[in-house]
């Protein structure tokens, strides 16, 4: 129980920082953006390239702010019955073409037995995205992907969400859902502590285990009356 008091004010603390730096880098990104777009044209062939190059970091700066905003977005949705089963399914045809171009068969076992539950739908699925790119970007050779939901008691519902990846080496499962943790060349690193505020905040947790180079699981619990503390 301590840990996890811990572990919510960090997130908390992290949650602010985010907000603010988010919040800098937005505007002038912007700017930035308009001006490489404006004088893209007006520049010799050969320095083409380097419009590309520019136009791509601009991107990523872009994608992280945006994540940033996601993470520290103060809790103003409201929470509503809905369908996690419905919800799981609309993120697996999301990523169906995805997961096709990349020999990924995504496979889903007794969604129909989870209940309605007071959720914030829009951030459950963020999650269930984050956790399906994280478990593709693990299967560069393809492979199944399986999404298994059960019922351990009338009040607690766990979804499994198992890989055949590349697995992560014991010491680092621990590090996974830092700030800016990422093994990826073009990773963000706040895909997992994304997910993992995320479900805390709907009274829930997620556990990670993993064995390299057979795969990795992630459960995500969540209660079926949430003592919602968003
Ligand atoms: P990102 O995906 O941008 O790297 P995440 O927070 O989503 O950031 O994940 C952090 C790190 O955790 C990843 O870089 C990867 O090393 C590890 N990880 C997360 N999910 C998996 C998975 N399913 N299989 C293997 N490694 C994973
Ligand atoms: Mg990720």
């Amino acid at each position: 129980n301590e840990v996890l008091l811990v572990e919510s004010e960090k997130l908390t603390a992290v949650g602010q920082l985010a907000a603010s730096i988010a919040h800098e880098i937005r505007n002038p990104l912007t700017s930035l953006k308009g001006f490489v777009q404006l004088i893209e044209h007006k520049v010799p062939e050969v320095n083409k390239e380097y419009f590309t190059i520019m136009k791509e970091e601009l991107g990523r700066i872009e994608l992280i702010t945006s994540e940033l905003l996601f993470l520290a977005k103060p809790q103003a949705y409201e929470f509503r019955n809905q369908q996690v089963n419905k919800i799981i399914q609309d993120v697996v045809l999301l990523l169906g073409s995805q997961a096709l171009i990349n020999r990924i068969e995504i496979k889903t076992e007794n969604l129909e037995c989870l209940p309605a539950i007071l959720c914030i739908g829009q951030q459950l699925k963020q999650v269930f995205i984050n956790l399906i790119k994280n478990a593709m970007e693990a299967m560069p050779e393809g492979g199944v992907i399986q999404i298994i939901a059960s019922m351990p008691s009338t009040s607690l519902m766990l979804i499994r969400v198992i890989d055949q990846g590349i697995g992560i080496p014991k010491e680092l499962i621990a590090k996974i859902g830092s700030p800016f943790y990422t093994t990826k060349e073009n990773g963000t690193g706040l895909g997992m502590i994304t997910t993992i505020k995320i479900i805390q905040s709907h009274g829930g947790n997620v556990d990670i285990s993993s064995v390299e180079g057979v795969g990795t699981t992630v459960d995500v619990y969540l209660p079926v009356v949430p003592s919602v503390t968003a």
